[in-house]
């Protein structure tokens, strides 16, 4: 058993300045105060005094970390899961970027089997982001493997083959079928690198679309006679936006405005991050491409972003500080929210019967300590 004490606590409904969580295995079975919650004289004890205990971070775009790129390397999914706990990440999506579909094929295997003794951030299934994309808004994927949609392509893609989210442009022929059939196979559907116009958008969320990829990039912009995909976005307050608050994929100010309009409920913090990210500036794979990274961007050669060298935990702090959101709601943005995405009823909230996926931060949110399912998988020292 695992039981923490005296931390401040953000439970679904409340927050708790002098909370305790006890966990039995890998799930929460008891959340209160320290008061009431007295310790068991078996459990491991973690005095969390002045520190902040958040659910575990769930990231929906990841490209890769320290060093590889998923698109490339599928195989490196494992090892790199076992790395992102020192972001506060216990779960995530590995995102795979336009590629030929045997490409999809490599990863849905390497997810089928953790390695023996793996422990780490767990994979919740695929991001895959392409092929379905529109070219003139193709931003770092490979134009040579963008198609058209068509279900007979992705026969293998469903939430029991490991694909949990796909990106696609909704304005593509074939699309509104392609959402449809994903959405019966379990996987949740998002617009993204897409023209849409506002109809087209609309069209799209009407057949089963419920999320949208890093909102503002790589998409139709809002226009005020042309609201695009941003308009139809934001606007719908059934649809949750993906949202990347590095200072250099959107103007702080655009942040704030996002935020304005979709609230902690509708607004998913995301990094996009790739292979750069933990490592130092240099050259790093993007899918076929070589990046150029340097302290603040990831870039192809012509200029073009390439992803980000996001961590969550600096994006949740970048979140506050554009915005000035309570730290509860930033909070929200990559846990709860993430989670409902998805439809998750057991991660992304403290509460008993969940997961117990946790992060323990500093009071100006540094990750001290990440638990993956009741063991601790990352200490600051
Ligand atoms: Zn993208």
């Amino acid at each position: 058993m695992l039981y923490i004490h005296h931390a401040i606590l953000f439970t679904p409904d409340q927050r708790i300045e002098e909370g305790a969580v006890l966990a039995d295995g890998d799930r929460l079975i008891a959340v209160g105060s320290a008061e009431q919650l007295p310790r068991p004289a078996e459990a491991q004890v973690v005095d969390a005094a002045g520190l902040i205990l958040a659910p575990g971070f769930i990231d929906l775009q990841l490209n890769g970390a320290f060093g590889a790129d998923f698109t490339a390397t599928p195989a490196a999914i494992w090892d790199i899961a076992a790395r992102l706990p020192r972001y506060g990440v216990s779960s995530f999506l590995p995102t795979i970027v336009t590629s030929p579909l045997d490409t999809v094929t490599v990863a849905q295997a390497t997810l089928r089997q953790s390695p023996p003794g793996f422990y780490g951030a767990t994979p919740l299934g695929l991001h895959l982001e392409g092929p379905f994309l529109n070219p003139q808004k193709r931003g770092a994927h490979n134009p040579k493997h963008f198609r058209l949609p068509d279900v007979s392509a992705i026969a293998d893609w469903s939430l029991a083959n490991n694909v949990r989210l796909a990106t696609l442009a909704p304005e593509l022929p074939g699309a509104l079928e392609m959402i449809r059939t994903l959405r019966e196979r379990g996987v949740v559907v998002s617009a993204g690198h897409s023209m849409a116009t506002i109809e087209q958008a609309q069209a799209g969320l009407s057949a089963g679309i419920t999320y949208g990829t890093h909102v503002f990039n790589a998409m139709s912009p809002l226009e005020h006679r042309a609201p695009g995909l941003v308009g139809a976005l934001l606007t719908d307050p059934q649809v949750t936006v993906g949202m990347i608050p590095d200072g250099v994929h959107l103007h702080p100010a655009v942040v704030k405005l996002i935020w304005q309009s979709k609230g902690a409920a509708g607004l998913n913090v995301v990094t996009d991050a790739m292979a750069a990210l933990g490592m130092p500036p240099g050259q790093y794979d993007l899918g076929d491409f070589t990046v150029t990274v340097d302290e603040t961007s990831a870039r192809l050669n012509d200029g073009r972003l390439a992803g980000s060298i996001l961590s969550l935990d600096q994006a949740v702090r970048n979140l506050i500080a554009f915005t000035g959101c309570s730290v509860s709601d930033a909070l929200t943005t990559v846990t709860a929210t993430p989670a409902k995405v998805l439809g998750l009823t057991d991660r992304g909230q403290i509460a008993p019967g969940f997961i117990a996926d946790l992060v323990l931060l500093t009071p100006d949110l540094r990750v001290l300590k990440t638990f993956v399912g009741g063991k601790i998988s990352h200490e600051f020292h």
